[in-house]
């Protein structure tokens, strides 16, 4: 029986950076180089990005949180505005929102993917909407070109939360390379790709590229180097504090050049666990399009969560809740409304052990145990 058997290490972790060796040397080189601010690297990793992912210009931040602040505040969005957006996403979506002074506008899931759609989305609009948010749970894309003429029209900005789907595509094309959205990703420690720490906005306009740098480095117009020959500087707007880091960005930039084998690595993992689970009563695997998508994480529903939860912790094994609706949420509290699917799916969700460095034994083992962690749960439920 499975309980004999002790957890593997890496389906102690729910999830953690995968790293190739080499991002030690680079970050050892520019801690050497002693430039820690905003500095070629990371404009090199900008260009990077731009060009993996075919677009004209990149904006790299500090986080994947200060990427979507960012780009809310370059769609103009402000004090009195709604921003529309699933309350099924990480708090920082609407941390985000809320920095800006808007007001968050909940909007409902599907349970089979926890993804919104285009009609909820249009269901949801008001006189009051100056942005749409969906977030691309697990990594998968969300496609909203068929309502971006009508949103435009009304002067609503599509902003993305990408932060799950770095590499992942729609039917036709890269997430973040032909939309009209500005598409935000986080780079954080345990993303597709990780810099540490860091984010990126895809503007798509030279201006919107101008007002995010600036955003991101407290308005002040002129670039380190013009500082240097100059006895001051312009502030042009009020900004953040957001840039990234040159050693983030040295990360980033070996992480990016070996990202084709952790996409397809991460593919290959979700089809197993994918395979290992349809042996499984009572459990159903969120899909993600695997075929489409980088997987961000492997998540089923099933009911009984909490006890399989505690059960599964119990022996070891790094399950997780990604993530507790956020509507429901004391800090969100004013913008609650009804939203069956996801406080449904909220009591039932739970993100397997998922990462670049289990093997397929690991998530044998997983399987196993979920098995028999859902078999001891019925017996004790009845
Ligand atoms: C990670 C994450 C963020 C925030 O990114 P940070 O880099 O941690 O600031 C936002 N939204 C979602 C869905 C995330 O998973």
């Amino acid at each position: 029986m499975t309980r004999h058997i002790p957890c593997p290490d890496a389906a102690r972790h729910n999830a953690i950076p995968f790293l190739h060796g080499a991002e030690t040397a680079a970050i050892s080189q520019a801690l050497l180089a002693g430039q820690y601010g905003h500095g070629e690297l990371t404009e090199e990793f900008e260009r990077r990005l731009a060009a993996f992912l075919g677009v004209a210009d990149v904006v790299a931040v500090a986080s994947g949180t200060a990427a979507l602040h960012i780009a809310l505040l370059t769609a103009g969005v402000g004090p009195g505005d709604e921003v529309i957006v699933p309350s099924q996403t990480y708090c920082a979506t609407i941390h985000a929102i809320v920095a800006c002074g808007a007001h968050p506008r909940f909007i409902d899931i599907k349970p089979d993917t926890l993804c919104i759609d285009a009609a909820t989305v249009l269901a949801a609009l008001t006189p009051h909407t100056r942005a749409v948010l969906p977030v691309l749970y697990g990594g998968r894309a969300i496609d909203l070109t068929g309502i971006q003429d009508r949103l435009a029209t009304r002067g609503i900005t599509v902003v993305e939360d990408a932060a799950h789907a770095f590499g992942s595509h729609t039917r036709t094309t890269l997430v973040g390379a032909s939309s009209r959205a500005l598409t935000c990703f986080s780079f954080g420690p345990i993303k597709n790709l990780t810099c540490g720490q860091g984010g990126a906005i895809v503007p798509r306009s030279p201006e919107q590229a101008h007002t995010a740098r600036s955003l991101r480095a407290l308005g002040i117009t002129q670039s380190q180097q013009q500082r240097a020959q100059s006895t001051t500087y312009t502030v042009e707007r009020v900004g953040l504090r957001a840039t990234m880091s040159a050693l983030n960005a040295s990360i980033g930039l070996v992480q990016l050049e070996r990202f084709p084998l952790v996409a397809a690595k991460r593919q290959v993992l979700w089809r197993a666990y994918a395979a290992a689970l349809a042996e499984l009563d009572d459990v159903v695997l969120v899909d993600v399009d695997v075929e489409h998508t980088v997987p961000f994480n492997c998540v089923v529903r099933l009911k009984g969560r909490e006890r399989v939860f505690h059960l599964l912790r119990d022996r070891g094994i790094g399950v997780g809740v990604h993530y507790p609706p956020n509507h429901l949420q004391p800090a969100f509290h004013r913008w609650h409304r009804h939203l069956p699917a996801t406080e449904e799916t909220g009591t039932q969700i739970m993100s397997l052990p998922f990462h670049p460095a289990m093997t397929d034994d690991d998530i044998n083992f997983t399987v196993s145990a979920l098995q028999h962690a859902v078999i001891t749960e019925r017996s004790c439920a009845s």
